[in-house]
């Protein structure tokens, strides 16, 4: 048998090292692979712990433990998947933009726009305290003054065009409508649906469509138009009728669980054409997750449901400070157990954060960008200002261009170049660094003043959630790989904004 010879000094790059199983792991960071070690691989990996060594010293120490083909061998494979590697210095890290978007390339490279998410109003009929959209942490700096408060057909057809236009290649592009409370504006879904439907077809694509609300507005000629188009409904709500009334309430205070859960069972009943999944937002005040969870998947009926920490600056009394990142952890790991039972067994359990970070590892995701925002995923404002994301829209300090007048590539490249890990240095140790990227931007505006900034306050939370994925995947790869088969074989589905 022959191997390749091996280099003149090894040494270890970054990992992160769990036990899943009964077995030892390791997450690699350069390559974002998860690699079980065998015994020799475990034995390199601890020798290069205190530093790089020659190949024959390490040979001379491994053997007779090992044999040395097994080692040469096992050296071999430790390069190839990135666990080690040649030389003393680490490489510097590489500034990898999109396919096309060079630094300083001229204007005009295209970047695919995968979703583009339509604000069709910034109106809402409840006034949940925590809103990013009307609470106490909405961006205020349009400098043209206010925006449109409705979305026009016009500015929805052009928007549809402009998708079509920016999807490139792609074929098929995904349109997801959001507000305020999107469905205070239903005229325009029910133009935009058909409109892009038709314009895509002739163009040889197909779109996918998506929504979130709050769910007070579905009626039943609504819920009817939603489940014939086939829309992906994503409902915002908080959980039993105590925690919900807390936060998310009408103008005049009085809570909207009473008004809301008659409509999503009706819902659920009714749109069986996709799985409806219920998005949470979680608060200082809101950390019973098994609770709400046990409520919104079988009290309710949710499909899907997925929690997310609210964003707002941490002085808010609602702001979750470290000890709420703890007892969310611990209460996400006990739910997460649970999801683990369920998928040994091939069942559906519907903790969809496990599910989303499950596919993300299996399929290597490598983030040079924490999100799609600014690149495969932009928002359209009211009045047809293209931004980063759903929530930027409206913001002129984040403003890529117009469906009108398309992206200003200058602007979108200059934001590229801004936010790329690379550049995050509190971030270039975290072994965390391919699943996070620094965190979301808006995240970071709120409570940094800056897009760019690391999310530093949820690195513990972060890394521990990540930590508790990997093991769960190491577990499934190990008792029932068929599980994992299903992120091989699904095609992308549109980001559940909120
Ligand atoms: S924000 Fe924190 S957890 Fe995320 S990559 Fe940076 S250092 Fe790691
Ligand atoms: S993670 Fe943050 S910046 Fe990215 S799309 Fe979501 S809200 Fe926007």
């Amino acid at each position: 048998m022959t191997t390749a010879p091996i280099a003149t000094t090894i040494r270890r790059r970054e990992f992160h090292s769990f036990t899943s199983a009964g077995k030892p792991f390791a997450y690699l960071v350069p390559s974002a692979a998860v690699f079980e070690l065998d015994d020799a691989s475990a034995a390199i990996l601890a020798l290069l712990e205190n530093g790089p060594i020659a190949p024959a010293e390490l040979i001379g120490q491994l053997t007779p433990r090992f044999s040395e083909i097994e080692l040469h061998e096992t050296v071999d494979e430790l390069l190839r998947v990135q666990a080690i590697a040649a030389g003393l210095d680490a490489p510097p890290l590489p500034k990898l933009l999109p396919i096309g978007a060079q630094v300083g390339a001229e204007p005009g490279m295209p970047i695919p726009l995968t979703t583009m998410v339509l604000n069709v109003t910034n109106q809402c009929n409840l006034s949940c305290t925590y809103c990013y959209e009307y609470g106490e942490d909405k961006i205020v700096d349009t400098e043209n003054g206010k925006k449109a408060k409705f979305m026009t057909e016009e500015t929805a057809r052009e928007s549809v065009d402009f998708m079509l236009r920016e999807a490139g290649p792609n074929r098929t592009a995904h349109l997801t409508f959001f507000g305020g409370e999107t469905l205070m504006n239903l005229p325009v879904l029910k133009f935009a649906i058909p409109y892009a439907r038709e314009r895509a077809a002739a163009l040889g694509k197909q779109v996918d469509f998506s929504l979130t609300t709050n769910a007070t507005l579905l009626r039943p000629e609504v819920i009817a138009f939603l489940a014939e188009n086939r829309v992906g409904v994503t409902i915002s709500i908080d959980g039993p009728k105590d925690v919900q009334d807390q936060f998310r309430v009408f103008h005049n205070g009085m809570g909207s669980y009473e008004i809301a859960v008659p409509k999503i069972r009706e819902l659920l009943t009714r749109h069986r054409s996709r799985p409806i999944g219920a998005r949470v937002t979680l608060t200082s005040q809101n950390l019973d997750i098994r609770k709400i969870f046990r409520h919104l998947r079988d009290e309710i009926g949710f499909y899907e449901v997925g929690f997310a920490p609210v964003t707002t600056a941490s002085n808010r009394e609602y702001a979750i400070a470290d000890a709420g990142f703890d007892y969310m952890l611990d209460q996400f790991r006990s739910l997460a157990a649970e999801f683990l039972e369920y998928a040994l067994e091939d069942r559906h359990h519907g903790f969809s954060n496990v599910k989303d970070t499950l596919e993300e590892i299996h399929k290597g995701v490598s983030k040079a960008y924490p999100c799609g925002a600014g690149l495969g995923l932009m928002g359209v404002s009211t009045d047809g200002d293209v931004a980063l994301c759903h929530r930027f829209a409206g913001s002129d300090s984040h403003k890529l261009g117009t469906v009108r007048d398309g992206i200003d590539r200058l602007v979108q490249i200059d934001f590229l170049n801004k936010h790329h890990i690379a550049d995050k240095t509190d971030c270039s140790q975290c072994w965390a660094r391919p699943l996070c990227s620094g965190g979301c931007y808006h995240e970071a505006h709120t409570r940094y003043g800056d897009t760019a900034h690391a999310n530093l306050h949820y690195c513990e939370w972060i890394r521990g959630w990540t930590d508790t994925c990997l093991k769960i995947y190491a577990e499934l790869a190990v008792k029932n790989p068929r599980y994992l088969q299903q992120f091989d074989e699904e095609e992308h589905e549109a980001s559940q904004v909120n």
